[in-house]
């Protein structure tokens, strides 16, 4: 277990907050990736079979962007940022200074096993905070290779890895942090947030739930089909933003099912099981949970599983009722159930029935319907394309309601792990008298004058 009076030590010290330090810190992440990107590939292969390119776009190229655009914007997102001085208190200063937390705990998803750690670490560090990081025991030949890595190369007196369970995490979650970023599902967010009650340590939940994609008559079904596909099989559908389920217009249902079997059969062929290029459920507890949806509906493509390799080919699911499993629960897998509306307002009305998805997407070629499905809350909003929207490192990222709480990112990282804090400079001179007792009419006056409340 980690011994975090070392950490605390070592922030008090005030080691992690000069930039050279972070700097130093990320660049050395970046040295961890480079050297031993085969080891994790292989790690990652061995865990959910990930094909090299995926784990390259999803998980060690998202990561060297994310470093990239950090050390590029360091310095500028921790310069103390000057706001108006409003005129009551001239003369003086304002301004926002970021300041590192102190010791945070990240707590990592096994489907993304290396992004959704180390990215929250890269924003961790760049505020310059000293760290504890747990990878989800689920995946655990990366956990087992970053807990050798990551001492190798960070600095061990500020950042410290922990492998384990849910006991071990438990263990970790007694004891105070200043921050604890957690990504996962909400029956363990919920034990995070009780957790972090207990000493008042603010939280931060990246959490799933179900995401809807919208696919109008209007759209270009072809490209909407294919993007389709590409988000939701992608990582064999183990992905918080996949699209969960479909809404089609009624007029292009038919025709849009029929472009989303072509779309799959383009990128994973006729002989799924044996492609190299579409991976593998995490275990057999998540691939019986998955095959218990298919008697939620009718199986109008794919279904072929073999529970021996964990494999479970892309599945469209047709006529599911509203309150079937498969329409209620994240199904975080490789079945896409698809339902028929009849226009946009029942759609929306669908979307809004349920708590309020991380990510919600609209394909059509209608402004109206975009500015109509804009109005929709929802973590994030991608319209006419899936997933995309993680590439800007620009946007933040995280759910809203049920499916988190907090962002990050880029800048929105930086600041969830900064504590962002007011300062004022004042001079002891003039020290005008209006403010203070005793009061008088013409104090009032003035006062309500300086205060733009004068009648
Ligand atoms: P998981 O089982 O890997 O658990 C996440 C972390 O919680 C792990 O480190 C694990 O050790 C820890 N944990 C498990 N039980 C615990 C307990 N009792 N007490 C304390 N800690 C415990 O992840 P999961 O929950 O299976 O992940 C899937 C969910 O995560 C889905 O709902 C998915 O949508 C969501 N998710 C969200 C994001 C996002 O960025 N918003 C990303 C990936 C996954």
């Amino acid at each position: 277990m980690a011994d975090l009076s070392n950490l605390r030590n070592a922030f008090a010290s005030g080691i992690t907050k000069p930039l050279a330090w972070r700097r130093e810190q990320l660049g050395l992440l970046q040295q961890l990736l480079r050297d031993h990107e085969t080891e994790l590939m292989n790690a990652l292969q061995q865990d959910l079979g990930k094909p090299a390119a995926e784990s390259w776009s999803t998980e060690l190229g998202f990561l060297h962007r994310d470093i990239r655009h950090t050390l590029k914007n360091l310095s500028r997102w921790s310069k103390p940022q000057r706001v108006k001085q409003p005129l009551l208190a001239w003369p003086g200063r304002s301004e926002i200074r970021p300041e590192p937390l102190g010791v945070v705990l990240i707590l990592g998803a096994w489907n993304y096993p290396l992004q959704l750690l180390l990215s929250p670490l890269v924003a961790a560090i760049a505020a310059g905070n000293c760290a504890v990081i747990k990878p989800s025991e689920l995946a655990p030949a990366t956990a087992a290779l970053l807990e050798k890595l990551i001492p190798d190369y960070l600095s061990g007196s500020c950042v410290r890895i922990v492998t384990g369970d849910a006991e071990v995490a438990s263990k970790l979650l007694e004891q105070r942090f200043d921050h604890i970023f957690y990504t996962g599902g909400s029956r363990v967010g919920k034990i995070v947030m009780r957790a972090a009650s207990e000493f008042l340590t603010p939280v931060t939940l990246e959490l799933g739930g179900k995401s809807p994609a919208v696919v109008l008559a209007d759209a270009d079904i072809k490209v909407a089909a294919k993007r389709v596909a590409w988000g939701k099989w992608l990582n064999a559908g183990q992905t918080c933003i996949a699209p969960d389920y479909l809404l089609v217009e009624d007029a292009v249902y038919e025709k849009f099912v029929e472009a989303l079997q072509s779309a799959i059969a383009e990128l994973y062929g006729d002989q799924v099981a044996d492609n190299p290029d579409f991976g593998k459920i995490i275990n057999a507890q998540h691939w019986q949970r998955l095959e218990g949806y298919l008697s939620d509906g009718k199986v109008a493509y794919g279904g072929q599983r073999d529970a021996a390799r964990r494999f479970f080919a892309p599945t469209l699911l047709t006529d599911c009722s509203n309150e079937s499993a498969v329409m209620q629960e994240e199904i975080f897998g490789p079945i896409l159930p698809i339902v028929k509306i009849r226009n946009l307002a029942e759609g929306i009305d669908l979307i809004q029935a349920r708590p309020k998805p991380l990510a919600l997407y609209g394909f059509t070629t209608s402004d109206k319907a975009i500015e109509q499905l804009e109005q929709v809350a929802a973590g994030s909003q991608c319209f006419n394309d899936t997933l995309m929207f993680m590439l800007n490192h620009n946007l933040p990222f995280g759910g809203v309601g049920n499916s988190g709480m907090g962002r990050y990112h880029g800048y929105f990282g930086f600041t969830t792990f900064s504590h962002m804090k007011a300062v004022m400079k004042r001079s002891s001179w003039p020290d005008p008298d209006f403010r203070y007792p005793p009061y008088t009419g013409f104090k009032d006056k003035l006062m309500r004058w300086l205060t733009g409340g004068s009648k």
